[in-house]
């Protein structure tokens, strides 16, 4: 194979990706529909026919309702606000303990804070990088209130087991789905298996609107509550006769008319959409699945994946270099891509000095969560030393780049004992 770029052979890859557009001529059509009607936003704040929200918004939580078999949808403003109004809804409150993963977007372990719940970090499978069930089971205690499971990169965590033991043991099951839209395990979307479901549609992810998100539930009381609170709750919990109030503090979590407009065209393209990705990163796993010491996405038995990133581990020991120096010569080969995805989160200042609401340490002083590093080994380990990502829901890619791609991969791996030397000349 000819000469590594990293040594000033040409690059695999000869053009730069184009950024994934998703905007079409439907989308601009919704929008100027809504301009026209002067109405950008039907919400009020207040006991009436508006406080769930004007005509586009309720349209568009019909409509995924609908598409995606679940009772309820409730649109925010984003996912991360929707992870606060699910962590509300399901009643986490000063000291309670919420189980998240550490390998994830910082918001999934951030909402639990907002109430003064306690994150407790579990590990993750070393295969579908999502919640390991026995780190999970271990993490139980009697103050867990809730665990926000991720199905991530595009494929779903062990769903129908989690919800199995979060229901026997009284906890409240929340996906954070932001990554897996139309994703699916044993025929059931991801999002709509634990007792509430979070999307996102911001810029970055399969489908959006911008900024955007929507909590998913079939439960009508928790549903209720994720709209109480977001749209200032507390001024309509007597016009609905509301008695428990916890958690009810309201926020302004809504989402524009004009968002709701874009997001109905978006779900009827989801297909589309989610499609164009999970052919992507199929034909890359297709080019280099017969290579050794690197393991493409696996897609576990009765799950679908939709590839909000595709995912490589490396085997540095068979490979013989690190996973550094493979992604150097890589990058040089013009494949854009990842080191690792996220610093397991525990390892953020936030955690670290526990600071989060207030100086005196609130609320991890209600207990004592660990922090340390070590905690969670196996995400340390990918991501320190194994994993490579590349962001499919980013780029347009061609099916001509779609070969570059892999011969980009091809190619290192081919050459990768040149490599050895540069990983010597970086360790000195
Ligand atoms: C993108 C993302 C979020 C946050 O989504 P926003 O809509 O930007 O708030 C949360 N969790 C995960 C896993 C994500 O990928």
């Amino acid at each position: 194979m000819s000469k590594l770029a990293i040594f000033g052979g040409n690059p695999a890859i000869r053009s730069p990706l184009q950024p994934f557009r998703t905007m079409s001529e439907r989308e601009r059509q919704a929008v100027i529909e809504v301009i026209d009607d002067d109405c950008l936003s039907g919400f009020y704040g207040s006991w009436g026919d508006k406080f769930l929200g004007g005509p586009k918004v309720r349209a568009f939580e019909e409509a995924w309702a609908l598409r995606f078999n679940c009772q309820h949808a409730v649109t925010v403003n984003s996912a991360t606000t929707a992870l606060i109004a699910a962590i509300g809804a399901a009643g986490v409150g000063p000291g309670d303990e919420v189980i998240v993963p550490p390998y994830t977007m910082s918001a999934t372990a951030i909402a639990p804070l907002v109430y003064g719940g306690i994150p407790v970090f579990a590990d993750i499978e070393d295969d579908t990088y999502c919640l390991d069930i026995d780190s999970v089971r271990k993490a139980i205690t009697p103050r867990t209130r809730a665990i926000i499971v991720v199905n991530l990169f595009g494929h779903p965590a062990r769903l129908h087991e989690l919800r199995k033991l979060a229901d026997e043991r009284g906890i409240v099951l929340i996906e954070d789905n932001a990554q897996s839209p139309l994703a699916q395990e044993y025929g059931r979307y991801a999002g709509t298996i634990g007792h509430i479901g979070v999307f996102s549609l911001n810029y970055h992810k399969h489908i959006h609107t911008g900024e955007g998100g929507i909590c998913a539930t079939d439960d009508a009381n928790l549903a209720f509550r994720m709209q109480l609170i977001r749209n200032h709750g507390e001024n309509v919990v007597e016009g609905f006769n509301v008695t428990d109030l916890t958690n009810l503090v309201g926020f302004n979590f809504r989402m524009t008319e004009l968002s709701a407009a874009v997001g109905l065209v978006q779900l009827e393209r989801a297909d589309e959409l989610v499609g164009r990705r999970v052919a992507l990163a199929e034909a890359l796993t297709k080019g280099v699945s017969d290579l050794t010491g690197i393991i493409p996405p696996t897609v576990r038995r009765d799950c679908t994946h939709v590839y909000y990133a595709w995912i490589l581990r490396l085997d540095e020991e068979y490979l013989g270099i690190t996973r550094d120096a493979f992604s150097r010569a890589l990058a040089a080969e013009g494949f854009p891509h990842g080191v690792g995805y996220v610093r397991p989160l525990y390892l953020l200042p936030l955690f670290q000095q526990r600071i989060a609401i207030g100086r005196q340490g609130f609320p991890f002083n209600l207990g004592a969560p660990d922090y340390s590093r070590g905690i969670c080994p196996v995400a340390e380990k990918l991501h320190e030393h194994e994993l490579l990502s590349f962001e499919t829901c980013a780029f347009d890619v061609s099916e001509g780049q779609v070969h570059q791609l892999v011969d980009a991969i091809r190619k290192v791996h081919a050459n990768r004992t040149e490599l050895r030397d540069l990983q010597e000349v970086t360790n000195a």
